[in-house]
């Protein structure tokens, strides 16, 4: 005889599983943005296109020339933990932007998903979830790639559209998640397109097929991203220390800002805002630069995918390393070593 009063447990279903993910992997629409255009990477794109409207609040398409899927795997890109990019064996082990088969069921559980795609050898087919009510597999017009649109984001969580901010503060927000991607794979090409706004608010990252060299594309897409003064007063940094090695751009401390925002850090090809790493950027220029003027650099990290966990969260933009001290004095050691090249010596020693 159970007492009426005692709780029972149950087993959510399925949707209100991926909803309560959603709230996790999908905070605004830069988010879903962020999830789609790491897809198509992941898929070895070499063009995308990112079409929003209203702050990506009612449209966001993310068109690639990626592998495609075929079409009776569609519903499985749609189920939650199915991935294509690891078995499961070997989760230190990480190459790919995703890995955790939660980004689509997520964003059909909260908004209106439409995936078209072809892989090479296939007819093209698409499939629709809304609400997380997921439709057959049909025939559809593509040539090659993926389309994904995701319209009416959040219209099945209404409180948390309530939190949306306004169109400018979204499509700001999407712009930067897609400069960050942009700058993290100069050989791909980007196009970001408010169709809403009468196709203002254009941005093109074109990917440079003369130069097969990394910090040519690289030095080319920092101008275009961060500006051209950037990249005439950046370093170019170069620095290895146990398998660690950090490349990229660094700014002359005369090249410096009011703010921080002009420091764009990545591990593993990923975007990543981790405090150890601005405070190590921070210390490297703290004997040059006085205390409210920010270093302005983009640099890139990477090391064996054994060494960093990026596991941290499900937006990923934390990351730990199994040795943080090794990453922080890369990083000081590296910049400081530029900067004194360049004839910036700082006051105290060279060396971290
Ligand atoms: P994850 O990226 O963590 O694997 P997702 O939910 O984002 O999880 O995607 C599920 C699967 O759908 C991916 O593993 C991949 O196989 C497939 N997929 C998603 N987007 C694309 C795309 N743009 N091109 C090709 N395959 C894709
Ligand atoms: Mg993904």
């Amino acid at each position: 005889n159970i007492d009426p009063a005692q709780p029972t447990i149950r087993q959510l279903d399925e949707g209100a599983i991926n909803r309560i993910a959603a709230g996790e992997v999908v905070e605004r629409p830069a988010s879903a943005v962020k999830e789609l255009v790491e897809n198509a990477l992941d898929a070895g794109a070499t063009r995308i296109e990112v079409a929003i409207a209203d702050g990506g609040k009612t449209l966001i398409r993310v068109r690639d020339d990626g592998c495609g899927i075929a079409p009776e795997q569609l519903p499985l890109a749609l189920a939650r933990h199915a991935t294509s990019k690891i078995d499961g064996s070997d989760l230190l082990n990480i190459h790919s932007f995703g890995f955790r088969g939660e980004a689509l069921p997520s964003l059909g559980a909260v908004g209106r998903l439409t995936i078209t795609s072809r892989a090479r050898g296939f007819e093209a087919a698409e499939i629709s979830v809304s609400g997380g009510q997921m439709g057959a597999v049909k025939p559809a017009a593509l040539n090659s790639g993926t389309t994904v649109s995701l319209r009416d984001l959040f219209y099945a969580t209404p409180a948390r559209l309530k939190f949306m901010r306004s169109d400018r503060a979204e499509n700001q927000a999407i712009s930067d998640t897609i400069k960050r991607l942009a700058m993290a794979e100069p050989f791909v090409g980007f196009t970001l397109r408010d169709v809403s706004g009468g196709g203002e608010g254009r941005i093109t990252f074109r990917a440079d097929p003369e130069t097969g060299d990394l910090f040519d594309a690289l030095h080319g897409r920092l101008a275009r991203v961060i500006g051209a003064d950037f990249a005439e007063n950046a370093l170019r940094i170069e620095a290895t220390r146990e398998g660690l090695s950090m490349t990229g751009y660094a700014a002359l401390p005369t090249y410096s800002r009011g703010s921080s925002v002009t420091q764009y850090l990545f591990v593993n090809g990923r975007p990543v805002r981790d405090k150890m790493l601005y405070g190590a950027l921070r210390a490297a220029y703290s004997d040059v630069l006085s205390r409210d003027r920010h270093p302005a650099a983009a640099l890139f990290l990477d090391c064996d995918p054994t060494l960093v966990d990026v596991n941290v969260h499900p937006a990923k933009s934390e990351v730990r390393f199994s040795d943080p001290g090794l990453a922080r004095g890369l990083i000081v050691s590296g910049l400081r070593h530029a900067l004194a090249e360049a004839g910036h010596r700082a006051s105290s020693t060279v060396a971290d």
